[in-house]
């Protein structure tokens, strides 16, 4: 395998893709899965608990697997331009793919509701970004219309090849522990990625008779239509990234929390919040969404509803903090202000040492 192979030169013969398909590729990938054995002891211990850091792709998340999947079959397919609805990631990495395969990208946000770092991600690599006066769901229900009207190629997570790409992670995950986790926490917002993972798992099962895991979805307590049971009209989270009020693929998500005999749950902003910050105590800064997968382990283990003694937990953290840097200058105290002296420093030192 040549050294510059993304997810699609990489497990190609398991991917279900047309042969028109040219690959576009960043090198995506091939993340790093992070033990965490500290953090494992400070929720109860006596449990491998493992973070697959998607922050690590080209453009900051997860979404590039299967973004490189669906502009490479776009491209092949002779599409000139792609279009996104988007909280922020998919933007940046349909505009970062788009670029590169030197097509037009359109994204269309929520308006004011996307992280600084993601919307400069999206003008960096040359999308037109447009923000409209309504939700992501509205969103996403204007680039279905348009794409369905003109020859522009839809890639959110609808598009299936999105989900081919993303169930790459599941692949990656089972080679780096050599087995299948016994659990897989994530979060979920439009439900494309708890989608993909449970595919990667169960192909593999078919295939090689891997074992499957145990899934635990987690979406936000103010966004969470799969736990309520219903759409919500105005979702509400600090992770932006999951602030989806009606899952494009909601029912999905619920088949692959049944089947894997795990469930969908919520978490509070607090408790997402909180566990950003334990993660980054741990080296690893996640944006908040990303968070929400370990934040929902916390909560089942500290309500005594999942017992994870002697068990492998993988948890997906999806994003890379550097996207949502104002969580973080909003709330944090000022730099200290000295005079550039060694005595001052000096006196710091030895002032907050104490
Ligand atoms: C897109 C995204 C999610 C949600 O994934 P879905 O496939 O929409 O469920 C979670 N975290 C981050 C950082 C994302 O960009």
């Amino acid at each position: 395998m040549s050294a510059y192979a993304g997810v699609l030169e990489r497990y190609k013969p398991f991917l279900k893709i047309p042969a028109h398909t040219r690959t576009v590729t960043l090198l995506e990938g091939n993340t790093p899965l992070i033990p965490v054995p500290q953090l494992a002891e400070e929720l109860g211990g006596g449990f491998e608990l493992y973070i697959k850091f998607e922050g690590m792709n080209p453009t900051g998340s997860f979404k590039d697997r299967g973004m490189t999947v669906a502009i490479s079959e776009a491209y092949g397919g002779g599409a000139k331009s792609v279009i996104c609805a988007s909280t922020g990631n998919t933007a940046a990495s349909a505009a970062a793919y788009a670029a590169r395969a030197g097509m037009r990208s359109i994204v269309i946000i929520p308006a004011g509701k996307v992280a600084t770092g993601k919307l400069a991600g999206a003008v960096a690599y040359g999308a037109e970004v447009i923000q409209i006066d309504g939700s992501f769901d509205d969103a996403l229900n204007l680039v279905v219309a348009i794409s369905e009207k003109y020859p522009i190629a839809l890639v959110n997570s609808l598009n299936p090849y999105r989900l081919e790409g993303q169930k790459t992670a599941a692949f990656e995950i089972v080679d780096s522990l050599g087995e299948s986790p016994d659990w897989l926490a994530l979060p979920v917002g439009n439900a494309g990625n708890i989608s993909a993972y449970w595919m990667g798992f169960t192909e593999l099962h078919a295939r090689e008779n891997m074992a499957l895991p145990q899934i635990l979805g987690v979406q936000a307590a103010g966004a969470a239509p799969l736990v309520l049971g219903h759409p919500v009209e105005h979702p509400e989270t600090v992770a932006t990234a999951i602030r989806i009020g009606k899952p494009a693929r909601g029912e999905q998500a619920l088949t692959a929390a049944e089947e894997s005999h795990g469930r969908i749950i919520a978490v509070s902003d607090d408790e997402i919040l909180a566990m950003q910050k334990r993660l980054a105590a741990n080296g690893i800064w996640v944006e908040p969404a990303s968070a929400a997968g370990v934040a929902g382990l916390a909560h089942e283990l500290r309500e005594g509803k999942i017992n994870l003694k002697g068990k492998k937990v993988a948890a997906v953290c999806t994003g890379h903090g550097m996207k949502d840097p104002d969580i973080i200058t909003r709330e944090m105290k000022k730099p200290t202000i000295l005079p550039a002296e060694m005595n001052a420093l000096e006196d710091f030192l030895a002032r907050e040492g104490k």
